[in-house]
């Protein structure tokens, strides 16, 4: 059934009929992606009973968006249709943690902030970075590797098992709690980055990493921002002790993590290295300098390219000479050791910023990476792919129909508008 067809008071009474009372209200405005609003926002208090909204919303061809924090709800092509925010907010309990394991399960709703406060106290974390208060799911779903991926690598490699409501209704478990556990296709890690596309994460479990003996950031004032990322490359290939390294405008910004010899003996170095200004920061420094990285709001188009290391600088000047060309702003930040570049754009009309957008892509798979829009106005949105393009389309629409049939979950958000 199509949503036009589909009666309202039909969806409500049926959603009521699976959820406790209080979980399920009408839109408020609270929950608006690209200016689609829908009707209902539920809010499950456990994992059955948000597998039992989605085998309703199945049921009466209903969309959902499943909803974390909201934090990055930007993300995505424009939704084809929205009926129902499925809000996580509730799943939010902490299952199983064994410090000694550095392995922890915990329901997808929990956010960052309340996990981290909760591994800190056992001298442990996790290594994906985000805003606090983003859930663990949302994390999951987005799947992007942040500042510390040169040091910890990709949301992914946390991922031990999780379970996941299916579109019908089914809850599924996969993976388990152990490094190599269950044969068989590892259906945990097609969830990381599928957006919610294919189920929604409702438990996961997590490998986690020892708190590192000492971190601090020290930044390095270059001429520019290719000797910039010329002075982070030469260092990273000489080895140092670093979680992530980035440039920001003329800086240099180096993470420094790790035992105290190793940061003092990579603080020596880079001292040495360098002849211009240095300024030292302390460790909040570096959680500060993530933050740094947040959004921009006065820009109004964010993305983020990925091309191979070696390939960072080249790239960023072929993405600035773009922007003097069409008149645009440009501030951007990047990461030379692992080959991304994260940019907002400002001052320009949507031709400009299509424009812009369409040749900066070609330079980036020209090099051998992409490049997603991770923000941008909807009328904009409307008129590209925000993911661009891939040769694994054909593929993916099967899985998404083996998945989720009648398109049900993020319908038109993903790529190739699946
Ligand atoms: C400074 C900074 C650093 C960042 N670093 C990283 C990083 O290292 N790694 C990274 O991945 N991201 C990073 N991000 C972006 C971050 O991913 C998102 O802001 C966050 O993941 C979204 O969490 P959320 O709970 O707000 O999700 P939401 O915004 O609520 O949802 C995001 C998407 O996931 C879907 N979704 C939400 N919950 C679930 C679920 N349980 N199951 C299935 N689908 C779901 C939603 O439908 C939506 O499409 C960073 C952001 C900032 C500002």
């Amino acid at each position: 059934m199509s949503t036009s067809a589909l009666s309202a008071t039909d969806l409500e009474d049926a959603l009521q009929a699976v959820l406790k009372q209080g979980s399920l209200v009408a839109e408020d405005g609270s929950h608006v992606v690209d200016g689609l609003e829908p009707r209902f926002i539920a809010t499950p208090y456990s994992a059955a009973e948000l597998a039992a909204v989605l085998a309703c919303a199945n049921e009466h061809g209903a969309a959902i968006i499943p909803w974390g924090a909201g934090s990055n709800m930007m993300l995505g092509n424009v939704p084809e249709r929205y009926d129902v925010a499925l809000s996580t907010a509730r799943l939010d309990r902490v299952i199983e943690y064994e410090p000694a394991d550095l392995v922890v399960t915990v329901e997808a709703g929990l956010t960052l902030a309340k996990l981290q406060a909760l591994l800190n106290k056992h001298g442990q974390f996790l290594p994906i970075e985000g805003p606090l208060d983003a859930t663990i799911g949302g994390l999951l779903a987005v799947g992007h590797g942040g500042p510390s991926q040169q040091a910890y690598g990709r949301p992914r490699d946390w991922l031990l098992g999780c379970r996941i409501a299916l579109a019908d209704g089914t809850i599924v478990h996969t993976g388990g709690r152990v490094v190599k556990n269950v044969a068989g296709y590892d259906l945990s890690r097609m969830m990381v980055g599928s957006l919610g596309t294919l189920g929604v994460i409702v438990e996961v479990t997590l490998k986690v990493a020892s708190l590192p003996a000492r971190e601090e950031l020290l930044l390095n004032t270059h001429a520019d921002k290719i000797e910039a990322c010329d002075a982070i490359r030469a260092g990273a290939l000489r080895g140092l002790a670093l979680r992530a390294a980035c440039v920001l405008e003329n800086k240099a910004a180096y993470w420094l993590s790790g035992p105290a010899s190793a940061v003092e003996r990579t603080r020596r170095e880079l001292y040495e290295a360098h002849d211009g200004e240095t300024e030292r920061m302390d460790a909040e420094a570096g959680v500060q300098f993530g933050g740094a990285l947040a959004v921009h709001d006065a820009s109004d188009l964010e993305f983020r390219a990925t091309v191979p290391p070696s390939k960072t600088a080249p790239t960023l000047q072929e993405f600035e000479a773009c922007s003097r060309v069409l008149s645009l702003g440009i501030e951007s930040a990047c990461y030379p050791t692992v080959g991304i570049v994260l940019a907002w754009l400002s001052h320009g009309d949507v031709n400009a910023y299509a424009s812009f957008i369409e040749q900066t892509r070609r330079a980036a798979v020209d090099a051998g990476g992409s490049l997603v829009v991770t923000r941008a106005p909807t009328d904009l949105k409307a008129r590209l792919d925000v993911w661009g393009e891939t040769s694994a389309l054909s593929l993916m629409r099967s899985l998404k129909q083996e998945f989720d049939p009648k398109s049900i979950l993020n319908p038109g958000r993903y790529v190739g508008s699946i």
